[in-house]
């Protein structure tokens, strides 16, 4: 098996992406965003945002 990923911080659980859609309001208008994160299956560190971010306003 393959395409898992350690974790970067404690190095034994793996880490597993995800996909959100979290919601958001603008200008009025509500839109879906998709809001990719990973977490890791031991220590439960979450990397939100880490590859994906995008600021914005
Ligand atoms: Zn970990």
């Amino acid at each position: 098996m393959s395409g898992q990923e350690l974790c970067p911080l404690c190095g034994e659980g793996h880490v597993t992406a995800s996909v959100q859609m979290l919601e958001y309001e603008y200008k009025g208008q509500k839109t879906q965003l998709p809001s990719h994160y990973r977490q890791c299956d031991v220590c439960t560190s979450d990397f939100a945002g880490m590859a994906e971010y995008k600021p914005w306003a």
